[in-house]
């Protein structure tokens, strides 16, 4: 499925790419035994094939793909409340059947969930499959990858997007894996290739080093997952209609392999970054615990913030991860962001590109964090960040 491929016809099979490539994606054919290096032999022609699928393969499958039409949104909800990143996705989705010509369908499965029908067709959605059912009351792998293998079978939508959230991660991978097609995890960016009629995702990799845009070519559906703030909700449209399908499937709490005996809430603070309107994010240049102390969350006190923090501030121990923001942490969309003391590395700037205004404050001209910010003050934050605390305090806040 992947983009990476060996021309055949160039490679010497010396093995180098083999001990080089960062993932291990690569590997070479076993050679005859009878080859003897300096002697042509007959079997010595055995070159790596391409890492495509083999051509009568893929004709086959330029058929059958034609037969696969429609975007599909996983509409994650739990205890019957519907997870805003897939209202998100339907925004997204909306996109990619607009330049598909196709209909945009929400895939609903909970037990008394469809009182959310109707939000599903005001946030873009032109159809909605409703499985509704006791044994879907909790998300389970098994049951949901079932019931959701099970309609994309009769079906046939062209792509699949999730939410990379717990539930959608796992049941993404699930699906992908049953029905043997290919998944981009934690996409940034989703797009259509008109003349191929293939989505593009893009998300980062490589250590976030480069942009990678993911192709799948010869299998469908396509899928894809995207965090949540990455992409925009549409505008509701109030009283919008649309189809609604009822799929009868079987299932029977006696035949599944688990059960839930019961939820137990975590206790202790909630931290919500994402739904966060001002976040103060503090980085390595705010020095030590107690300079993180005093100036983020000094700042994000004056402010009525929620505090934040880049990678390295996690790692040295300032704060808990799971204020981390960036690519292994969350992503965020505030209307306003502080950036205090954090370069913007690539990792750490993915997370944030959804915020409406970025203020960094950097003594580092040169910062990366600069390209990105919609103001930036260079200047040492133990001077500019102790004022700026003490005037809003004056002013109120
Ligand atoms: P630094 O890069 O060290 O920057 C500190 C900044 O503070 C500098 O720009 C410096 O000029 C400035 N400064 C110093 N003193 C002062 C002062 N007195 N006044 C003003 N400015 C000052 N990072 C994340 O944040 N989130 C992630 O989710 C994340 N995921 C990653 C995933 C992978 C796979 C990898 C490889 C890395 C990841 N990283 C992530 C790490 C990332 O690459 C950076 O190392 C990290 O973001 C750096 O944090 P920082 O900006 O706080 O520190």
């Amino acid at each position: 499925n992947g983009v990476c491929q060996v021309i055949a016809d160039k490679c010497t099979e010396c093995g180098q790419c083999v001990d080089v490539c960062p993932v291990s994606a690569l590997e070479l054919p076993k050679l005859p035994t009878a080859t003897v290096v300096g002697e042509a032999t007959k079997e010595d022609t055995t070159k790596m094939q391409p890492v495509d699928e083999p051509l009568e393969t893929a004709i086959r499958l330029t058929g059958e793909l034609a037969n696969y039409q429609g975007v599909w949104v996983f509409i994650e909800q739990r205890e019957g409340v519907v997870a805003p990143v897939s209202l998100e996705l339907l925004g997204a989705g909306h996109q990619l059947a607009k330049k598909l010509d196709v209909e945009l369908c929400g895939v609903l499965l909970g037990d008394r969930v469809s009182d959310s029908v109707n939000m599903l067709y005001e946030y873009g959605a032109d159809k909605v499959y409703l499985v509704d059912h006791p044994v879907l009351h909790f998300y389970r792998t098994e049951t949901y990858m079932k019931v959701f293998v099970e309609l994309v079978k009769r079906y046939a939508p062209e792509i699949i997007l999730m939410g990379a959230t717990t539930t959608g991660r796992d049941l993404a991978g699930a699906v992908a894996t049953d029905l043997a097609t290919g998944l981009t995890a934690d996409c940034t960016g989703l797009d259509i290739d008109g003349k191929q009629r293939i989505m593009l995702a893009t998300r980062p990799a490589f250590g976030g080093n480069i942009m990678a845009t993911i192709l799948c070519k010869n299998h469908r559906p396509q899928m894809a997952t995207v965090r949540p703030k990455v992409m925009k909700m549409m505008t509701p449209n109030p009283g919008r209609q649309g189809v609604l399908v009822t799929p009868e499937v079987t299932l029977q709490e006696d035949n599944l392999l688990t059960q839930v005996l019961e939820i137990v809430k975590e206790h202790g603070e909630q931290v919500n970054l994402q739904e966060a309107a001002i976040i103060v994010a503090g980085g390595r240049g705010l020095g030590d615990r107690a300079g993180f102390q005093k100036l983020c969350f000094g700042l994000a006190e004056a402010v009525g913030g929620q505090v934040g923090g880049s990678r390295a501030a996690v790692e040295a121990g300032w704060i808990e991860q799971k204020y981390q923001v960036g690519q292994t942490g969350v992503t965020v969309a505030p209307k306003i962001y502080f950036a205090l003391g954090i370069s913007g590395a690539i990792q750490h700037l993915v997370g944030i590109r959804g915020s409406d205004i970025i203020i960094a404050v950097n003594s580092d001209p040169d910062a990366p964090i600069f390209k990105e910010c919609t103001y930036g003050v260079v200047g040492d934050i133990f001077t500019i960040v102790p004022k700026l605390i003490e005037q809003l305090k004056e002013k109120g806040g």
